[in-house]
């Protein structure tokens, strides 16, 4: 019997024991191939030499000191290089615990940049269907998955959602990427007319929206139109980059590859490797001369935040990559990737869509692939796909169908960037077989 409430109160699971490159393993001895990341978190791998050094060192050293009285080596190292390399305009890093703290402090910053600005009455968030933003109030208010809202409302902080921007489900048949980019980014401006023009704070979307859908990404020039909406309003643009961020899709940053620069930018999961919990958010230099200039604080704060071990594993795991030059294999791999899905499961009668950037893959699962009409949820098929993939070794990210049952249940593969062709291969072989498995 277990103490541990877990989530699935009723299912069991292996007990993880160990974990050595892109394997984890069970107690019973069982390896998995972490085809997933975890939830796209183990970007190096587990075990990986230089972080595992790269802790001792920090624990030897100093382990916890309060950021109320002190910063540390590691995190100013941290911030130093986050900024560094962070899109243009970004200045200044906050270093918390993970994702949903990260989008707290984001929503939070961009409530209190107006407030300094003298601009109180902006008070609206924006944001999608669909995308997942965290768990806690904030962050699920944020989110625009309603069955995870439902049992929560009224939600603390009122939200207004747009559509997401998914080709394979609302881009019209015979529309240019061009139409549907303008149609799908004008639900942007049209809302926020209704909402009053100088009364919205912040419209908030993930670059590619992960595990809600299945690493679905903006169609070209999407994201620009966006941006430039959010100018024409004086509203902030807060990209949520959790999940699809550092590296994952084959630049340090997913919303490079669309040319567009965020007000604010949530980091997490990636950044450190899963070595340590550890989030950031990176903000714009206006908004940091606005708390500068104006009550000096930024009003919030948690005591683990810029923990020198959390620090220390996003420094480690960040140097690795750059001195390894891991991007390049995310994209020579992700391609083999994407090739292998499309070879193994592109004409398979329940794979509706097969997409993402980089190692951010999905396929998306449907009853009829004609007709694109997904899967009864009562079905489960997600749970399936987990439970045949599990059995045959292999970690993957399973969700079921949302967006007004809508879209279909999908898989997530996000394996860590050291990934090589035949680990690929293998991937494919075993996911292609749960697929079958499970829908036959
Ligand atoms: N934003 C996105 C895009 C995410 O994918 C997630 C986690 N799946 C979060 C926020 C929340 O992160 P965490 O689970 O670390 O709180």
């Amino acid at each position: 019997m277990t103490r541990l409430l877990h989530r699935a109160i009723h299912s069991r699971m292996p007990v993880a024991v160990g974990g050595r490159g892109i394997e984890l393993f069970d107690a019973e001895g069982k390896a998995y191939i972490d085809a997933s990341g975890g939830a796209a978190v183990s970007c190096l791998g587990h075990a990986h030499p230089a972080v595992l050094s790269a802790l001792h060192e920090q624990l030897d050293r100093l382990a916890y000191a309060h950021t109320g009285f002190f910063t540390s080596e590691a995190a100013e190292a941290l911030a130093e290089l986050l900024i560094a390399d962070a899109p243009a305009g970004l200045s200044h890093a906050y270093l918390v615990s993970g994702g949903s703290e990260a989008v707290e402090a984001a929503l939070k910053m961009a409530r209190q940049y107006f407030v300094e600005k003298g601009e109180p009455q902006r008070r609206h968030i924006i944001a999608r269907r669909q995308s997942y933003h965290g768990n806690t109030l904030g962050a699920l208010a944020a989110g625009g998955n309603e069955w995870r809202r439902a049992q929560f409302k009224p939600l603390l902080v009122e939200t207004h959602h747009i559509d997401p921007c998914y080709a394979y489900r609302l881009q019209e048949s015979g529309e240019s990427d061009e139409a549907y980019a303008a149609r799908a980014a004008q639900q942007l401006e049209d809302k926020i007319l209704e909402l009053g023009a100088d009364e919205v704070i912040a419209f908030v979307a993930e670059t590619v929206v992960g595990a809600t859908a299945g690493a679905v990404p903006p169609v070209a020039d999407y994201l620009k139109r966006i941006r430039a909406i959010c100018d024409r309003y004086g509203v902030l643009l807060i990209l949520d980059e959790v999940m699809c961020g550092m590296g994952r899709t084959g630049t340090l940053h997913a919303c490079e590859q669309d040319g567009v620069a965020p007000d604010l930018m949530t980091i997490a999961k990636g950044l450190g490797g899963g070595y340590q919990p550890v989030g950031a958010v990176l903000l714009s230099e206006k908004i940091f001369e606005a708390f500068a200039s104006g009550s000096g604080f930024f009003q919030h704060g948690h005591t683990y935040m810029g923990h020198p071990m959390a620090a220390a594993a996003g420094l480690a795991v960040q140097q690795v990559i750059r001195r390894e030059n891991l991007l390049a294999n995310v994209v020579a791999m992700g391609a083999e990737l994407e090739s292998q899905l499309v070879e193994r499961l592109g004409n398979h009668h329940h794979v509706g869509d097969i997409r993402g950037r980089g190692l951010f893959r999905g396929v998306e699962l449907v009853a009829d692939r004609a007709g694109k009409q997904p899967f009864d949820p009562k079905f489960k098929l997600n749970g399936l796909i987990k439970k045949e993939a599990m059995a045959r070794g292999l970690m993957v990210y399973p969700m079921g169908g949302t967006i007004d049952g809508r879209q279909g249940d999908h898989v997530l593969i996000a394996p860590p960037f050291i990934v090589e062709r035949a680990d690929i291969t293998r991937i494919v072989e075993r996911l292609g077989d749960a697929i079958d498995a499970a829908v036959g």
